[in-house]
């Protein structure tokens, strides 16, 4: 019988989920708080709040099982349904990732090297975290942030005002947490997925650059990561085995100095697992519904090299993407704002050389050289 599978949050994530589980014959109900979220355009919808439980039973009385598209449901609702219905990761697991504090306790319970951070609740408890923490540092909200949206650099004693001023009246309403700033040489992601029977399989390591805290660029399989590779599925497997989690998440690693510490989790499909669509032999996105459903995973290798390139604010021209070989399109049919994300490309090919030259070309025909610079100076030729 087909299966539906119902989707809290409607946005991008959920609008690939959707197209990437067509193929194994599912259906899908996406529930969202505004009518016009991207999946609605060709999923069917429930609007209405996360936390309504009318709108959470309509929803929970179509679907056979839950996933998520974004991390900040609450974690009342996730609970309330899975006394209802299977709900995949478990709310135990999400309300985890949705706390930079509890997600770090646990990394550093699991042996996972994590920058130094502590809890605060007030502007004496900042200055003695700073104190021990030393500068630069930066001070996170718990909850709710995504993005870089929710954080203050503190580079010398004058910035404590400013960020205490910026993010104080944060302190009772999400939580703050204070880290050390890594000063990093590469961000590298592990996107993993974990089944209901306990299988375990993880994609080759990415490498991430981010704009404004925004993520601009991925590039799969990360050059000269081989040494990395072991340790850092070994994190991956260490949280999903201690959750217990089930589906896709992305590990977030920051690399100094040969060393990787872990920056935060999350718990779904991720936007540096987005190159996983033409670039692995099944995607993050299947993987995810095979997991949530209990269905063997497909394997994750990596077919050739692929670079993803997000569009932030407004979609550019498709034309210089599409007329190249080697390019994929992604517009997740959103109206533009600054910000924003709207869209992807990505470039996959059999060999560095040819990803150079893709990558070299479409940046230049979309006037977009800044954004290919980074992946195109890791490519081997
Ligand atoms: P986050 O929202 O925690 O993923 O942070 C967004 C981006 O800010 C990261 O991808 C990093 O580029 C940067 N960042 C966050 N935390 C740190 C840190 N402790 N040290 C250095 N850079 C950081």
């Amino acid at each position: 019988m087909t299966k539906i599978v119902g989707i809290l949050g409607g946005g991008q994530l959920a609008r690939m989920l959707a197209l990437s589980g067509a193929p194994l014959g599912l259906r899908f109900l996406v529930l969202d708080n505004t009518a016009d979220a991207c999946a609605g355009q060709f999923v069917p919808m429930v609007v209405g709040d996360y936390r309504d439980e009318n709108a959470l039973a309509e929803f929970a009385s179509k679907v056979d099982v839950a996933t998520f598209d974004f991390e900040n449901v609450p974690s009342e609702s996730a609970q309330w349904l899975a006394e209802r219905i299977p709900v995949f990761p478990s709310p135990r697991a999400l309300s985890i990732a949705q706390d930079r504090l509890a997600e770090k306790s646990l990394f550093r319970e699991l042996g996972i090297s994590v920058a130094p951070f502590a809890d605060i609740a007030s502007l004496d408890g900042l200055q003695k975290a700073i104190e021990q923490i030393g500068m630069p540092c930066i001070l996170k909200t718990r909850r709710l942030g995504y993005d870089g949206k929710g954080q203050f650099r503190i580079k010398t004693v004058d910035d404590v005002q400013s960020a205490w001023h910026a993010l104080g009246a944060q302190a009772e309403k999400v939580g703050l947490i204070l880290e050390g700033f890594v000063a990093f040489q590469r961000e590298i992601s592990v996107v993993a997925v974990r089944g209901r029977d306990g299988e375990f399989r993880a994609w080759p390591l990415t490498e991430n650059w981010h704009e404004n805290g925004v993520l601009s660029a991925s590039l799969a399989p990360a050059t000269d990561c081989d040494n990395l590779q072991e340790t850092a599925l070994a994190y991956a497997k260490r949280v999903a085995e201690s959750l217990d989690y089930v589906g896709v998440f992305a590990l977030e690693l920051f690399l100094k100095d040969g060393e990787l510490f872990a920056n935060e989790m999350a718990p779904r499909v991720h936007n540096s697992g987005h190159w996983t669509i033409e670039g692995a032999e099944t995607s993050q996105f299947e993987n995810h519904l095979r997991a949530v459903l209990g269905l063997p995973l497909g394997s994750t290798a990596a077919i050739g090299t692929s670079c993803m390139l997000n569009w932030i604010g407004e979609m550019p021209s498709a034309m210089p993407v599409l007329s190249n070989a080697h390019g994929h399109w992604h517009d997740y049919g959103k109206l533009p704002r600054e910000g924003r994300k709207v869209g992807h490309a990505t470039l996959r090919a059999d060999s560095h050389a040819e990803l150079f030259e893709a990558l070299r070309q479409v940046g230049s025909d979309l006037n977009r050289k800044a954004q290919v610079e980074a992946p195109i100076s890791r490519l081997k030729l």
